[in-house]
């Protein structure tokens, strides 16, 4: 007695949390987005690199509903947040109440629990009842990354969240994001203009231009990552060339870390 045999459909093993295929977007007669596809797999972290006005905050607020594509599909397993460069807190609002306005349907005390629980999470928990203009900017930008993890999001977008920051406190948000992105795993897609970033937080760098991912990198260094290392020093070199900047000598990470 034959049995049949079965065979398992020609499909990867696990589905992508974001999925998108043939995005058009123009604006005018400027074609900013044109025939794009990308997938993001659950929990992977993706950074996405491009000159400025090639169209990533677009492809941002697309992925979180804040403007609709021409043509093309965008499929999002599960809930999607983002946080911008700037954190746009409501200044008449406390932290807490800040971070609570994701939640709806909720008792005010419940979304304060849970914002405090965040807030704890970022590292704000002396900020709770706080009002937004006496927070530095970093502060500011954890209370924003806190606004976006309050619904537990399978997706996170961040549009060039550091960039604004100085130096040590962007390390130290770089820090943060990994542990929260550790702890909750969600998809990352983090919008940056720095390589250097990108190198450090992201399993895979892609490179947006002419409307399209041109370039992707995966970088599979074990984090915190040394920007020395041979592997991501050529990954830099590649990435710097597909945004069409040849590498200065004076730029050379092993002289930018000590400095
Ligand atoms: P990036 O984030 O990569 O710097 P953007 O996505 O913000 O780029 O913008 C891509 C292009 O789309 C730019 O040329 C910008 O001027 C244009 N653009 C973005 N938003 C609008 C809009 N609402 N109206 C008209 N043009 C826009
Ligand atoms: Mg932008």
């Amino acid at each position: 007695m034959a049995r049949r045999l079965i065979e398992a459909p020609p499909q990867a093993v696990t589905s992508p949390a974001v999925r998108i295929r043939g995005l058009r977007r123009t604006f005018g007669s400027n074609v900013v987005l044109d025939d794009l596809d990308l997938d993001i797999a659950p929990g992977e972290f993706v950074a996405l690199l491009g000159r400025s006005g090639s169209g990533k905050s677009t492809l941002l607020r697309i992925l979180a509903g804040l403007d609709l594509p021409q043509a093309g599909s965008t499929e999002v397993v599960g809930a999607a947040s983002v946080a911008f460069q700037e954190p746009r807190l409501l200044p008449w609002r406390r932290v807490a109440d800040n971070v609570g306005l994701g939640l709806r349907r909720r008792s005010r005390a419940d979304r304060r629990a849970r914002a405090a629980e965040v807030l704890g999470e970022v590292g704000l928990t002396d900020k709770t009842d706080a009002w937004p203009v006496t927070l530095s900017g970093g502060q500011a930008q954890r209370a924003s990354l806190a606004r976006a993890l309050v619904n537990d999001p399978e997706l996170l977008l961040l549009d060039e969240p550091f960039s604004a920051l100085d130096a040590l406190t962007r390390i130290e948000m770089h820090a943060l994001v990994l542990k929260v992105w550790n702890e909750h795993r969600p998809s990352v897609l983090l919008v940056t203009h720095d390589v250097d970033e990108a190198l450090r937080l992201a399993d895979r760098v892609i490179v947006l231009s002419a409307g399209r991912i041109v370039h992707e990198s995966r970088v599979t260094n074990p984090r915190p990552r040394a920007l020395h290392d041979e592997a991501i020093a050529h990954r830099r070199i590649e990435l710097l060339g597909h945004l069409g900047v040849a590498e200065p000598e004076s730029s050379h990470p092993a002289q930018k870390e000590s400095a």
